[in-house]
Protein backbone atom coordinates (compact mmCIF):
# COMPACT_ATOMS: atom_id res chain seq x y z
CA UNK A 1 0.00 0.00 0.00
CA UNK A 2 1.03 3.36 -0.58
CA UNK A 3 1.43 6.08 1.88
CA UNK A 4 3.18 9.62 1.48
CA UNK A 5 4.39 9.26 5.56
CA UNK A 6 8.06 8.76 6.41
CA UNK A 7 8.99 4.92 6.85
CA UNK A 8 10.84 3.51 9.78
CA UNK A 9 10.50 1.72 12.83
CA UNK A 10 7.80 1.99 15.22
CA UNK A 11 6.72 4.99 12.91
CA UNK A 12 2.75 5.27 13.09
CA UNK A 13 0.89 5.99 9.76
CA UNK A 14 -2.78 7.13 9.82
CA UNK A 15 -4.16 5.10 6.36
CA UNK A 16 -6.32 7.66 4.34
CA UNK A 17 -9.67 7.45 4.27
CA UNK A 18 -9.93 5.47 1.21
CA UNK A 19 -7.54 3.42 2.46
CA UNK A 20 -9.37 2.55 5.71
CA UNK A 21 -12.11 1.89 3.78
CA UNK A 22 -10.33 -0.54 1.49
CA UNK A 23 -8.63 -2.20 4.56
CA UNK A 24 -11.49 -2.51 6.72
CA UNK A 25 -14.52 -3.00 4.40
CA UNK A 26 -12.89 -4.35 1.58
CA UNK A 27 -9.94 -6.50 2.80
CA UNK A 28 -11.69 -7.05 6.10
CA UNK A 29 -8.38 -6.92 8.01
CA UNK A 30 -8.31 -7.31 12.03
CA UNK A 31 -6.36 -5.45 14.07
CA UNK A 32 -3.19 -6.95 14.37
CA UNK A 33 -3.00 -8.14 10.37
CA UNK A 34 0.15 -7.14 8.46
CA UNK A 35 0.63 -5.27 5.51
CA UNK A 36 3.55 -3.73 2.95
CA UNK A 37 4.19 -0.46 2.84
CA UNK A 38 5.82 1.74 0.57
CA UNK A 39 6.56 5.78 0.05
CA UNK A 40 8.76 5.75 -2.55
CA UNK A 41 11.65 6.36 -0.70
CA UNK A 42 12.43 4.44 2.35
CA UNK A 43 11.65 0.94 0.98
CA UNK A 44 9.16 -1.71 1.56
CA UNK A 45 8.15 -1.89 5.28
CA UNK A 46 6.00 -4.84 7.57
CA UNK A 47 3.23 -2.77 8.73
CA UNK A 48 0.46 -3.85 11.18
CA UNK A 49 -2.82 -2.63 12.31
CA UNK A 50 -3.01 -1.33 15.28
CA UNK A 51 -6.03 0.60 15.42
CA UNK A 52 -9.47 0.26 13.77
CA UNK A 53 -11.94 3.40 13.87
CA UNK A 54 -15.01 3.37 12.10
CA UNK A 55 -13.70 5.55 9.54
CA UNK A 56 -10.06 5.36 10.11
CA UNK A 57 -7.19 2.85 10.89
CA UNK A 58 -3.89 2.99 12.01
CA UNK A 59 -0.78 1.20 11.25
CA UNK A 60 2.50 1.11 12.77
CA UNK A 61 5.89 0.17 10.65
CA UNK A 62 7.83 -3.19 11.88
CA UNK A 63 10.33 -3.47 9.80
CA UNK A 64 11.92 -3.00 6.37
CA UNK A 65 11.50 -5.85 4.31
CA UNK A 66 13.37 -4.37 1.05
CA UNK A 67 15.34 -1.50 0.42
CA UNK A 68 14.35 1.17 -2.14
CA UNK A 69 15.64 0.00 -5.27
CA UNK A 70 17.31 2.72 -7.73
CA UNK A 71 14.57 4.13 -9.61
CA UNK A 72 15.26 3.51 -13.87
CA UNK A 73 15.81 6.63 -15.56
CA UNK A 74 13.26 6.55 -18.81
CA UNK A 75 10.95 8.77 -19.50
CA UNK A 76 7.89 8.44 -21.17
CA UNK A 77 6.84 11.25 -23.68
CA UNK A 78 3.19 10.42 -24.72
CA UNK A 79 0.52 12.76 -26.64
CA UNK A 80 -2.74 12.28 -24.64
CA UNK A 81 -5.50 10.20 -25.78
CA UNK A 82 -8.84 9.88 -24.72
CA UNK A 83 -9.30 9.30 -20.77
CA UNK A 84 -9.94 5.34 -20.72
CA UNK A 85 -7.00 4.52 -23.04
CA UNK A 86 -4.54 6.96 -21.42
CA UNK A 87 -5.59 5.17 -18.03
CA UNK A 88 -4.26 2.01 -19.58
CA UNK A 89 -1.05 3.71 -21.42
CA UNK A 90 -0.28 5.20 -17.64
CA UNK A 91 -0.37 1.79 -16.18
CA UNK A 92 1.49 -0.38 -18.92
CA UNK A 93 3.97 2.43 -18.83
CA UNK A 94 4.76 2.04 -14.92
CA UNK A 95 4.90 -1.59 -15.40
CA UNK A 96 7.17 -1.64 -18.06
CA UNK A 97 9.60 0.65 -15.96
CA UNK A 98 8.79 4.41 -16.79
CA UNK A 99 10.23 6.65 -14.09
CA UNK A 100 9.04 9.67 -15.80
CA UNK A 101 5.38 10.33 -17.62
CA UNK A 102 5.42 13.27 -20.02
CA UNK A 103 2.33 14.51 -22.30
CA UNK A 104 3.29 15.83 -25.10
CA UNK A 105 0.97 18.37 -27.05
CA UNK A 106 2.01 17.68 -30.75
CA UNK A 107 -0.32 19.06 -33.61
CA UNK A 108 -2.83 15.89 -34.47
CA UNK A 109 -2.99 15.14 -30.05
CA UNK A 110 -6.69 14.70 -29.11
CA UNK A 111 -6.70 15.81 -25.68
CA UNK A 112 -4.25 19.02 -25.04
CA UNK A 113 -4.89 18.92 -21.18
CA UNK A 114 -5.24 15.56 -20.02
CA UNK A 115 -6.26 15.32 -16.08
CA UNK A 116 -3.08 15.40 -14.39
CA UNK A 117 -4.23 14.14 -10.78
CA UNK A 118 -6.02 11.55 -12.61
CA UNK A 119 -2.53 10.36 -14.37
CA UNK A 120 -1.18 10.44 -10.88
CA UNK A 121 -3.70 7.86 -9.25
CA UNK A 122 -3.34 5.88 -11.79
CA UNK A 123 0.69 5.61 -11.59
CA UNK A 124 0.67 5.44 -7.72
CA UNK A 125 -2.33 2.59 -8.27
CA UNK A 126 0.04 0.55 -10.98
CA UNK A 127 3.18 0.92 -8.89
CA UNK A 128 1.06 -0.51 -5.97
CA UNK A 129 -0.28 -3.30 -8.30
CA UNK A 130 3.48 -4.45 -9.57
CA UNK A 131 5.32 -3.48 -6.40
CA UNK A 132 7.88 -1.38 -7.86
CA UNK A 133 8.06 0.43 -4.63
CA UNK A 134 8.37 4.09 -6.72
CA UNK A 135 5.76 6.57 -7.58
CA UNK A 136 6.91 7.69 -10.95
CA UNK A 137 6.91 11.34 -11.69
CA UNK A 138 3.65 12.40 -14.49
CA UNK A 139 4.78 15.42 -15.26
CA UNK A 140 2.04 18.71 -16.77
CA UNK A 141 2.00 18.64 -20.38
CA UNK A 142 4.43 20.48 -22.64
CA UNK A 143 3.79 21.59 -26.50
CA UNK A 144 6.22 19.53 -28.68
CA UNK A 145 8.30 22.41 -29.74
CA UNK A 146 9.12 23.62 -25.84
CA UNK A 147 9.96 19.79 -25.25
CA UNK A 148 12.69 19.62 -27.90
CA UNK A 149 13.89 23.19 -27.12
CA UNK A 150 14.25 22.17 -23.86
CA UNK A 151 16.17 18.99 -23.94
CA UNK A 152 18.64 17.49 -22.15
CA UNK A 153 21.35 16.55 -25.07
CA UNK A 154 22.89 14.19 -22.51
CA UNK A 155 19.51 12.26 -22.84
CA UNK A 156 18.55 9.86 -25.91
CA UNK A 157 14.96 11.20 -27.12
CA UNK A 158 13.50 6.98 -28.82
CA UNK A 159 11.54 7.84 -31.17
CA UNK A 160 9.02 5.58 -32.61
CA UNK A 161 8.32 6.04 -36.14
CA UNK A 162 6.47 4.21 -38.56
CA UNK A 163 8.40 5.44 -41.58
CA UNK A 164 11.66 4.28 -39.76
CA UNK A 165 11.11 0.87 -41.62
CA UNK A 166 14.78 0.97 -42.34
CA UNK A 167 16.42 0.94 -39.00
CA UNK A 168 16.65 -2.17 -37.42
CA UNK A 169 15.22 -1.28 -33.31
CA UNK A 170 17.31 -3.73 -31.76
CA UNK A 171 20.64 -2.52 -33.15
CA UNK A 172 19.57 1.11 -33.46
CA UNK A 173 19.08 0.80 -29.52
CA UNK A 174 22.27 -1.32 -28.86
CA UNK A 175 24.24 1.40 -30.65
CA UNK A 176 22.98 3.75 -27.75
CA UNK A 177 25.22 4.72 -25.01
CA UNK A 178 23.68 6.94 -22.98
CA UNK A 179 22.06 5.46 -19.49
CA UNK A 180 19.80 8.33 -19.66
CA UNK A 181 16.73 7.65 -22.09
CA UNK A 182 13.31 8.81 -23.44
CA UNK A 183 10.58 7.70 -25.65
CA UNK A 184 8.36 9.30 -27.79
CA UNK A 185 5.31 7.88 -29.05
CA UNK A 186 2.75 9.85 -31.61
CA UNK A 187 -1.06 10.43 -31.09
CA UNK A 188 -3.68 8.76 -33.13
CA UNK A 189 -2.86 10.95 -35.59
CA UNK A 190 0.09 10.16 -35.93
CA UNK A 191 3.07 12.89 -36.12
CA UNK A 192 2.84 15.61 -39.06
CA UNK A 193 5.68 15.97 -41.62
CA UNK A 194 7.16 18.90 -40.47
CA UNK A 195 7.09 17.14 -36.68
CA UNK A 196 8.95 14.15 -38.15
CA UNK A 197 11.52 15.88 -39.86
CA UNK A 198 12.36 18.05 -36.96
CA UNK A 199 12.55 14.64 -34.91
CA UNK A 200 14.53 12.88 -37.65
CA UNK A 201 17.27 16.65 -37.49
CA UNK A 202 17.99 16.08 -33.74
CA UNK A 203 21.45 14.55 -32.77
CA UNK A 204 20.31 12.89 -29.50
CA UNK A 205 16.79 11.57 -31.48
CA UNK A 206 17.09 8.08 -32.81
CA UNK A 207 14.04 6.76 -34.61
CA UNK A 208 12.89 3.17 -34.37
CA UNK A 209 10.53 1.07 -36.35
CA UNK A 210 8.00 -1.34 -34.62
CA UNK A 211 7.15 -3.66 -37.21
CA UNK A 212 5.38 -3.08 -40.82
CA UNK A 213 1.90 -2.36 -39.33
CA UNK A 214 0.53 1.09 -38.33
CA UNK A 215 0.26 0.29 -33.99
CA UNK A 216 -2.33 2.11 -31.78
CA UNK A 217 -0.69 4.62 -30.06
CA UNK A 218 -1.29 2.34 -26.71
CA UNK A 219 0.21 -0.92 -28.80
CA UNK A 220 3.19 1.02 -29.79
CA UNK A 221 3.79 2.09 -26.12
CA UNK A 222 3.67 -1.08 -24.84
CA UNK A 223 5.97 -2.42 -28.06
CA UNK A 224 8.43 0.08 -27.53
CA UNK A 225 8.75 -0.09 -23.81
CA UNK A 226 9.31 -3.88 -23.92
CA UNK A 227 11.80 -3.40 -26.68
CA UNK A 228 13.78 -1.21 -24.66
CA UNK A 229 13.34 -2.94 -21.24
CA UNK A 230 15.00 -5.87 -23.81
CA UNK A 231 17.85 -4.22 -25.03
CA UNK A 232 19.19 -1.30 -23.13
CA UNK A 233 16.70 -0.24 -19.96
CA UNK A 234 16.69 -1.64 -16.49
N1 LIG B 1 0.69 7.83 -38.37
C1 LIG B 1 -0.30 6.76 -38.26
C2 LIG B 1 -1.33 6.96 -39.36
O1 LIG B 1 -1.31 8.01 -39.97
O2 LIG B 1 -2.17 6.07 -39.47
C3 LIG B 1 -1.00 6.71 -36.94
C4 LIG B 1 -0.15 6.95 -35.76
S1 LIG B 1 -0.12 5.63 -34.67
C5 LIG B 1 -1.79 5.36 -34.34
C6 LIG B 1 0.41 6.41 -33.15
C7 LIG B 1 1.89 6.40 -32.90
O3 LIG B 1 2.32 5.09 -32.61
C8 LIG B 1 2.76 6.87 -34.04
O4 LIG B 1 2.87 8.28 -34.05
C9 LIG B 1 4.09 6.21 -33.70
O5 LIG B 1 4.79 6.97 -32.73
C10 LIG B 1 3.64 4.89 -33.09
N2 LIG B 1 3.61 3.80 -34.06
C11 LIG B 1 2.52 3.16 -34.56
N3 LIG B 1 2.88 2.16 -35.39
C12 LIG B 1 4.23 2.15 -35.44
C13 LIG B 1 5.22 1.38 -36.13
N4 LIG B 1 4.87 0.36 -36.93
N5 LIG B 1 6.52 1.68 -35.95
C14 LIG B 1 6.89 2.71 -35.13
N6 LIG B 1 6.02 3.48 -34.45
C15 LIG B 1 4.70 3.21 -34.60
Amino acid sequence: LFVPQELAENAVIEASREQSHYLSHVLRLAEGAELLLFNGRDGEWLARIEAKAKKSVRLRAVERTRPQPPLPDLVYCFAPLKQGRLDYLVQKAVEMGASVLQPVVTQHTQIARPGIERLRANAVEAAEQCGILAIPEVREAQKFDRLLADWDSERRLIFCDEDASTNNPLLALQAITERKLALLVGPEGGFSDAERRQLRALPFVTAIPLGPRILRADTAAVAALAVIQATVGD
